[in-house]
């Protein structure tokens, strides 16, 4: 009998999740927590990253919050450097932050454009490096999960700009597992289907559970349960000959047949 249970624990490692005070962020960081890390909850509400840290704390577990913006990069150093000095290292390191915004190509604006891709592309490519360089300095090993989205895989309309994006988060995920895994620093990305959270939450009202119920192949959207399993799987020793991989948590929305 092989009995894995304990390579998916994560006593002892300090993680840092952005996006942590609502949706899938929040539920990443419960999720670290319930398998033994300390937690950096970041992002810029912090009324919000309170809630969650009063989740963890009232488990018994250990949060601290951290204000971040993730397109500035002078925030991103210092949010670091504060997680550095009051919890250690990070060993794990959730880059979920993101935003949306649907419009179709010709009425995006420039604005509209930039704010999408430099929260979404730009942020994890100045969260990962900022975290990166200070896995190296301690010559710690590590794992980085950049949360992509099914739309980084395939496409959709009015919808460019994040697209664009997670595209780009998902070939971005691969060249960092390539030059830093020599370092021992695994990076891999979740490309989540339909989880509802405040960011698509006005679209679940407005009757998206149906056209859920016709595309996606298991009829339904995931659960936030459903994508604690996949994260534990790339943040633990579980995952640990897994890297530049883009696992999807879809339902198989991917697959569904013409
Ligand atoms: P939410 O809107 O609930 O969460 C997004 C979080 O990102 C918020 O808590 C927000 O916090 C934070 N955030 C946004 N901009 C910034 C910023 N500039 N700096 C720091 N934090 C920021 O949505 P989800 O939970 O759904 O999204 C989480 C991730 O999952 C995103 O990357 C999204 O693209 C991805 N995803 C979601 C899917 C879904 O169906 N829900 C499907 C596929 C991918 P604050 O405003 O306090 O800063």
């Amino acid at each position: 009998m092989v009995d894995t249970t304990d390579r998916f624990r994560v006593d002892g490692k300090v993680a840092l999740v952005t996006g942590a005070g609502s949706g899938l962020g929040r539920q990443f960081a419960l999720t670290l927590a319930g398998a033994g890390a300390s937690v950096a909850l970041a992002a810029r509400r912090r009324e919000k990253l309170k809630e969650t840290a009063g989740m963890i704390e009232d488990s018994g577990g250990k949060a601290y919050c951290t204000d971040l913006d993730v397109t500035d990069s002078l925030s991103v150093t210092s949010c670091v450097r504060e997680v550095e000095s009051e919890l250690g290292t990070p060993d794990i390191l959730v880059n979920n932050a993101g935003i949306a915004r649907q419009a179709f190509l010709t009425d995006t604006s420039e604005a509209e454009w930039d704010a999408v891709l430099d929260t979404n592309l730009k942020g994890v490519f100045l969260v990962a490096q900022a975290v990166a360089r200070t896995m190296m300095a301690a010559e710690k090993a590590g794992s980085i999960i950049n949360i992509a989205s099914i739309l980084g895989l395939g496409v959709s309309k009015a919808l460019a700009s994040y697209i664009a994006a997670k595209s780009g988060v998902v070939q971005l995920t691969k060249a960092m597992a390539l030059e830093w895994c020599r370092k021992g620093i695994r990076v891999n990305a979740l490309a989540p289907g339909y989880f509802v959270t405040e960011m698509n939450e006005e679209a679940f009202e407005q009757g998206a559970h149906e056209l859920v119920k016709q595309h996606v192949p298991m009829g339904r959207v995931g659960e936030m349960l459903e994508i604690s399993g996949p994260l534990l799987l790339l943040a633990s020793d579980a995952g640990s000959y897994i890297t530049g991989s883009i696992i999807t948590v879809d339902g198989g929305h991917l697959v569904r047949s013409l």
